[in-house]
């Protein structure tokens, strides 16, 4: 089993009640245990245009997915929420589902790319990610604490009432 680190994102649809229906689905995903959720954070959305406040948190995992099977089955779950898939990217959607992280291995495939390349600049996957693994350092060597340090806390707030805590 490898201990994978997800990142769930909404900004339609109720986004709290899509994130915490994804965790349930999470919960009973094949080959895998759900660990632990972080805290529900809200952000504003990075995007194109003016764009509904995202919901953010991360999931921690522990699966006997290979990393594309993993992709694929997230993809699925995103699918299953309605995520409507356009030609652009960063549009608003119901759910996202990011790999963060797997294990310390660093995968570069066409379609998969992990660590995820841009979780090092986004204070929405760093807090949620440091609230859950404060010790843990990317494949690289990069402890999070530094990057979160070095990131900006602007547009970015704790969602008190939806503290899911581990499991
Ligand atoms: P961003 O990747 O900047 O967070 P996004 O999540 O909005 O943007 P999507 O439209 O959800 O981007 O995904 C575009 C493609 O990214 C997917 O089809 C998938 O193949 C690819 N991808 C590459 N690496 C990953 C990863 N680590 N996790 C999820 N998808 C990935
Ligand atoms: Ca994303
Ligand atoms: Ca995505």
């Amino acid at each position: 089993m490898i201990s994978a680190f997800l990142g769930l994102g909404s900004n339609l649809q109720s986004p709290r009640a899509q994130l915490q229906r994804c965790i349930d689905t999470l919960a009973q995903l094949p080959g895998t245990q759900l660990m632990a959720v972080s805290p529900f954070y809200g952000s504003a959305a990075i995007g194109p245009g003016t764009q509904p406040d995202y919901v953010n948190a991360v999931a921690q995992i522990e699966t006997a997915l290979a990393p594309q099977d993993l992709l694929t089955a997230l993809q699925q779950i995103e699918q299953e929420q309605g995520r409507e898939r356009g030609p652009e990217r960063w549009l608003p959607r119901t759910l996202d589902l990011d790999i963060l992280l797997y294990g310390d291995q660093v995968v570069n495939l066409p379609h998969l790319h992990i660590p995820h390349p841009r979780m090092h600049e986004r204070n929405f996957v760093l807090l949620p990610l440091f609230d859950l693994a404060p010790d843990l350092a990317l494949p690289d060597g990069q402890p999070v604490r530094q990057l979160l340090q070095r990131c900006s806390r602007d547009g970015i707030w704790l969602l008190e009432d939806t503290h899911t805590g581990e499991r």
